[in-house]
């Protein structure tokens, strides 16, 4: 019997976690090297939607990827089941004036996206109603949720499946192959130079623990609210460039009030905000597959859908770890694709 592919993971985000579990599962032996702690990432402060139809519908960068971000979309089941994680299928609800609704309403027909529209009074609300602006809703049945403490549980799994956790970096003798999913970072720029076409987006999130709310993820002009087992969350900023992953209190400020026009109940409630930075690359997908250097896999850029990305992730890194053929979306997510 051969011996096992030795495989060396750096980042323990949401990408690297993923990568290790389907990489045991594919038969290999796997460290995993972080020198942070588990969820003190971008993946630990996320609002967790697996939300390819609103991604579509409001980030121009996700509008030419539905096709793929649904392909991640239907892993979801098996892998929450497989990893005993608690998926939301509560659905979405997209708000805004009349204006933003018809213009939505009319992407969701060119996309082919089902958004039904709900008049404000038949609308579930936050303690405090809407807006004034706030017209009605589009109904996103099919976008879900996960909560990002998740993260913790994959830890946990991988840890019982033997993927070794290390805080050092890797050592060259120590591993067949190295997966790069280390996020913004630039740390394993010589190992894989296909890193240099990320840029950072900082964002910021805030979680209003007293705040119950139950239902749909809402989405209104300039921020959205979340519920979470920790209390409401409300995000999110976009701060193309930003790459320190530090509170800025005026842009948390800013962030509370934009979520107060939306939902007016949120004024009389205290509220913590967290950062995280998302890696971009300029088409809008991550790296995902084999690097110019051979022995090197990337696993990194997520933009603003890493949680909904993971599970196809994983699966893509570990047939290219393995010398598969990384399936239909390889191309799309390739780290030597042309980026312009
Ligand atoms: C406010 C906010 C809200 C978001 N909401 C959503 C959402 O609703 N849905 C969604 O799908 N996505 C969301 N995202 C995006 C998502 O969080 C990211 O796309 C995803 O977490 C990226 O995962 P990652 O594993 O690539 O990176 P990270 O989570 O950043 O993990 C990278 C890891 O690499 C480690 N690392 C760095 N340098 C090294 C090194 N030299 N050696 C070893 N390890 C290293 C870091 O310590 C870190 O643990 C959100 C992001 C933010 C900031």
């Amino acid at each position: 019997m051969s011996a096992p592919l030795r495989v060396a993971v750096a980042g323990a985000g949401v990408f690297g976690l993923a990568s290790a579990l389907a990489l045991v599962r594919a038969g290999a032996q796997v460290t995993l090297h972080d020198p942070g702690p588990l969820a003190g990432n971008a993946s630990a402060v996320a609002a967790g939607m697996l939300a390819p139809m609103s991604e579509a519908l409001t980030d121009p960068a996700a509008a030419g990827h539905l096709d793929l971000l649904q392909a991640a979309l239907a892993l979801w089941p098996s892998f929450a089941e497989r990893y005993g994680l608690d998926l939301d299928r509560t659905g979405a609800r997209l708000l805004g004036d009349e204006a933003r609704l018809s213009a939505l309403s009319a992407s969701a027909q060119a996309l082919g996206i089902t958004a039904p529209y709900q008049e404000i009074g038949s609308l579930p609300s936050l303690a405090g109603g809407y807006g004034s602006a706030i017209a009605g809703g589009l109904d996103i049945a099919g976008d879900w949720r996960i909560d990002a403490a998740a993260l913790l549980r994959l830890g946990a799994v991988a840890e019982g499946l033997g993927v070794t956790r290390r805080p050092g970096p890797p050592s060259p003798a120590d591993h067949d192959v190295l997966v790069v999913a280390t996020g913004p970072s630039l740390d394993f720029l010589n190992a894989a130079p296909e890193l240099a076409r990320l840029t950072p987006i900082r964002g910021h999130i805030l979680r209003y623990p007293s705040m119950n709310y139950e239902g749909p993820v809402l989405r209104g002009p300039g921020a959205y609210a979340v519920p979470s087992a920790q209390g409401l969350l409300v995000g999110a900023t976009m701060e193309p460039g930003q790459g320190q992953a530090v509170v800025d209190p005026e842009i948390a400020a800013g962030l509370a009030a934009q979520a107060q026009d939306v939902f007016p109940g949120l004024a009389q409630q205290s509220w913590s905000a967290a950062v995280g930075v998302r890696a971009a690359t300029p088409d809008g997908l991550p790296l995902v597959g084999v690097s110019a250097r051979p022995g090197v896999i990337l696993a990194s850029g997520a933009r603003r859908n890493g949680w909904l990305l993971a599970p196809l992730v994983g699966e893509v890194v570990a047939a290219c770890a393995f010398d598969r053929d990384p399936g239909p979306w390889g191309a799309r997510l390739a780290p030597t694709r042309d980026l312009g």
